[in-house]
């Protein structure tokens, strides 16, 4: 079966259509500008050439109408028609303590995602949107809803509880929900594969270290902690958002710079992480650049950035009681080789050895640790498309 896996931004939908049998990419793409002068569609058939049409997207409906084209179309197409897709998953950030597993899209379905709208105000309702766009196209066909958050629900109220007057939990739902879950998933149950194990008898640190990055706890099989909180802020510094800060210095740069609570919230959403330390840019690999061109800010950024990621795996360790795996996903974790290696330094009490041949490796599935290592430390790409696909497939099976 075809499995088209959506991805709807509040002006932007990234797809994959997926081959579920050999779990293999048909095609992929983005519209980009939707409802914004200069939309564009950036179309890939796997095997071809990028196809780019620019045309007006006034909305999301246009934009899945012109994917159906794309994925249709007699030259760059890879399908002959509509019936061709078996089902559609689609990625939902906010599953509040509604979801705790992904769903079969129906009206009661909507409702409740509805209701989590007020927790992911900027992610939410673009998701809706696309699932709704996506039903008006397709309404014969089943539709899946992948929460970013479900897989942290098995965290105990001690991992997820904020010390704020409890009040605040049961009125608005305050407290600690964790994203980039299908990740975590995925990442973890493939580490487990990789030893040759199960999940269930494992205790793994999952660190996911992209443009955003979430550390994960994953106590047999169950997700026990993770760095995100209420929103996606909390936790590692990142691409451009804050991460950890003292809570009181919103009120004091608000005062100091005259900064409304939402300027301030922007201020720590998009302009901190490594770009507002750095000066340089929320780009990885512009930040080493500069810090091997001698740059000292670009450097203990750099130095910043791994030094919280070893202070969330130590307290993960803890947590837990000990660790099996340390496995490093996404664009970071994957391809950075000498920030793992720069990370893994401070793993020693673990007894944690990295191998600096077998680390040599970028977006590939590897042991990274000596032979003998107490703690087996990986490099596994993540790949959240497929995961949806997967999680699509069984529920519409
Ligand atoms: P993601 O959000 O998972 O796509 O990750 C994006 C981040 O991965 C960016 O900050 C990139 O700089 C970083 N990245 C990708 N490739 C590399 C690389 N070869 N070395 C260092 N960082 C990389």
């Amino acid at each position: 079966m075809n499995i088209l896996v959506i991805n709807c931004g509040s002006s932007s939908l990234k797809y994959q259509l997926i081959d579920s049998a050999s779990e293999t990419v048909l095609a992929k793409g983005l519209c980009e500008r939707i409802g914004i002068d200069g939309s564009v569609l950036t179309h890939t058939p796997a095997g071809k050439d990028k196809v780019k049409v620019e045309t007006p997207m006034p909305n999301h409906t246009v934009a899945v109408k012109l994917v159906i084209d794309a994925l249709t179309n007699a030259d760059h197409g890879v399908i002959k028609s509509l019936d061709e897709i078996g089902a559609v998953g689609h990625r939902v950030v906010h599953g509040g303590e509604k979801f705790a597993t992904s769903v079969v899209i129906d009206d009661t379905v909507l409702k409740a995602i509805e209701e989590c709208n007020d927790l992911a105000p900027l992610h939410n309702p673009a998701n809706l949107i696309g699932i709704n766009s996506c039903r008006e196209i397709m309404p014969k066909v089943p539709m899946v809803a992948v929460f970013d958050t479900a897989f942290h629900q098995t965290m105990p109220e001690k991992a997820y509880l904020y010390g704020l007057p409890y009040e605040y939990y049961e009125k608005y739902k305050v407290r600690r929900y964790g994203f980039h879950g299908t990740s975590h998933d995925y990442v973890s149950a493939k580490a487990a594969e990789l030893l040759g194990r199960t999940r269930d008898d494992l205790k793994i640190i999952v660190c996911h270290l992209g443009n955003g990055g979430s550390i994960s706890a994953v106590n047999h099989g169950k997700c026990v902690d993770t760095s995100m909180g209420l929103t996606p802020l909390e936790g590692l510094i990142m691409g451009t958002r804050s991460g950890d800060i003292d809570p009181a210095i919103c009120d004091f740069i608000c005062q100091k710079e005259g900064l409304t609570p939402a300027e301030m919230n922007n201020v720590l959403n998009k302009k901190s992480g490594v770009l507002g330390l750095s000066r340089v840019s929320s780009d990885f690999r512009d930040i080493e650049a500069a810090a091997n061109d001698g740059n000292k800010l670009a450097r203990v950024t750099l130095d910043a950035f791994y030094y919280r990621v070893a202070k969330y795996v130590g307290a993960y360790a803890a947590a837990m009681n000990g660790v099996d795996i340390i496995a490093f996903t996404a664009g970071v974790g994957e391809n950075n080789i000498s920030g793992r290696a720069e990370i893994c330094k401070y793993f020693g009490y673990l007894g944690a050895e990295l191998d600096t041949e077998k680390n040599n490796v970028r977006g590939e599935e590897r042991i990274i640790s000596r032979d003998g290592s107490r703690v087996t430390l990986m490099c596994i790409p993540t790949n959240e498309e497929l995961a949806i696909a997967r999680q699509t497939l069984a529920l519409v099976k």
